[in-house]
């Protein structure tokens, strides 16, 4: 297997959150940041996951550590290797942990020799890196056969589960078993959810943190309005006339570079005006995130707002060999919507977004959610719906499933509408009327989601929460 690699991470300025957050809030962050220097100041931060490209965790990473280091944090990041059995068996351990395996699937005694043998061969690789009195966050099921070499050297270790499902039953819980042998010894656990930890693990050393997101990656940073319609004129999903404007966007890194693919659009009418208003889920094309039911409760359940239409957005699934599943979600969803009666089908788009170029892709999320009406999350399960952050942060009104870690997201009524079944679709049907009927409403539920985004989930309140897990585990 190749050596572990380090992932050189850069800095940005922490400073940028002071128009989103304000001064008093800042303020606040700066004690903690001012903390943070001294107390890690001989210490070393490090982050150790699977991937430094793709996936919840890398994006996680990305959105703070660059803001860490600002802070004088010697904060880095480790990517660990693996052979193509280890990584089959990580994600049974995944799909398990959310419940996802039938009976008898789970990881088991058979399995333990090559995830240890895996695990201390990067363990090996890890001590060249990492010194005693060093803190280490070990991410996800990937990382656990890790805790106790990390331990041994004398480093204070944290493991982060970023996984997790409020039931702890069958399959979830025997997937559980497996991963209970390795991360007994660690100093402390992090899960995004207080229902995620498992019964077994020691609460008082245990920590609750939300994921978040950066305000200001091309995914989120806010464009002016004039850019949001050049892009989604340039992509195809609007329909409108000629525009001076050129569909910029901005880069990781903050240079500029303008939107050149096209999404793919299956849609048997002209796209819509800017006029008119667009309801909008973007997802992988996963069953869990029900694009087909969003499409059937739209179609079958909203009377009375003749004139919306609703883009069902997901990644294009072509060159995505690793998720073999997108290609047949996206075809059931296309045989949903040619058996759709015409008028219906009329007010329906499937997009499937460009990948070659992933901040382009993400500028391309970011100008969608901004100008849609209504952004929804009808997903049957979600540990935790990053998407939904995204949405509240660009202030837009949202219905979603009153389902794992997004009841933590949004208060019903407050911050959005959560329906309580979300198979339900007449449910799902009402909630989108109502959201979209009452502008007042939409407005107010935005306006509050915003704020609420500000507060919770942005990478600040991540650092803050992080800083506080450090003090209290080294006293
Ligand atoms: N996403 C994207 N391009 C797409 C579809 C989705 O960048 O074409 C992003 C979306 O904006 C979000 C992430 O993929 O940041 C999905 O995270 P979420 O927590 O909503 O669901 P997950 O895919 O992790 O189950």
């Amino acid at each position: 297997m190749p050596p572990v690699q380090e992932v050189d991470i850069g800095s940005l300025p922490l400073e940028r959150f002071r128009p989103a957050i304000g001064d008093k809030r800042m303020a606040a962050v700066e004690v903690v940041a001012a903390w943070a220097r001294t107390g890690f100041s001989k210490i070393r931060v490090w982050n150790v996951n699977s991937t430094a490209t793709g996936g919840g965790v890398a994006e996680i990473l990305y959105s703070i550590l660059p803001y860490a280091r600002d802070a004088g944090v010697d904060a880095r990041w480790l990517v660990i290797e693996g052979d193509p059995e280890f990584y089959a068996l990580t994600k049974r351990i995944h799909n398990g942990l959310h419940g996802l395996l039938a009976q008898g699937e789970e990881p088991g005694e058979a399995d333990h020799p090559h995830y240890a043998a895996v695990s201390a061969f990067n363990a090996v690789e890890l001590r060249r890196f990492i010194r005693p009195g060093d803190l280490v966050l070990l991410h996800d099921p990937q990382t656990a056969g890790l805790v106790s070499a990390m331990v041994e050297l004398g480093a204070l270790v944290i493991w982060r589960c970023h996984i997790g499902h409020d039931d702890q039953q069958g399959v979830i819980s025997q997937t559980w078993e497996f991963l209970r042998r390795y991360v007994g010894s660690a100093h402390g656990y992090v899960f995004s959810r207080d229902a995620y930890a498992p019964p077994w693990i020691d609460r008082s050393r245990t920590f609750t943190v939300a994921p978040s997101i950066d305000p200001f990656s091309s995914k989120n940073y806010e464009i002016p309005r004039a850019t949001v319609h050049a892009i989604l004129r340039h992509v195809g999903l609007v329909n409108a006339g000629h525009s001076d404007t050129e569909p910029i966007f901005r880069r990781h890194n903050g240079a500029e570079a303008v939107v050149r693919s096209r999404a793919e659009i299956v849609s048997n009418s002209q796209v819509p005006g800017f006029d008119t208003p667009l309801v909008v889920q973007v997802s992988r094309w996963d069953r869990l995130k029900d694009m087909a039911g969003v499409m059937q409760g739209f179609a079958a359940h909203l009377n009375g707002v003749a004139d919306a239409h609703l883009a069902l957005v997901g990644p294009d699934v072509s060159g995505v060999s690793d998720d073999p599943e997108g290609a047949v979600v996206l075809a059931e969803c296309i045989a949903a919507w040619k058996a759709l009666p015409p008028a219906k089908r009329a007010r329906v788009h499937l997009v499937s977004l460009p990948m070659q170029d992933i901040e382009e892709n993400a500028a391309i999320v970011n100008a969608i959610q901004r100008h849609a009406a209504v952004v929804v999350q009808k997903s049957l399960y979600e540990g935790f719906g990053l998407t939904v952050t995204e949405a509240m942060w660009k202030g837009r009104p949202i219905v979603a499933s009153r389902v794992g870690g997004i009841q933590d997201q949004i208060k019903s009524g407050i911050h959005g509408l959560l329906i309580d079944d979300p198979k339900n679709l007449k449910q799902f049907g009402d909630a989108l009327q109502r959201m979209l009927g009452a502008r007042d409403l939409a407005r107010r539920l935005g306006r509050n989601a915003r704020r609420r985004a500000i507060v919770h989930f942005l990478g600040v309140r991540h650092l803050i929460q992080y800083v506080d897990i450090f003090r209290k585990l080294t006293g």
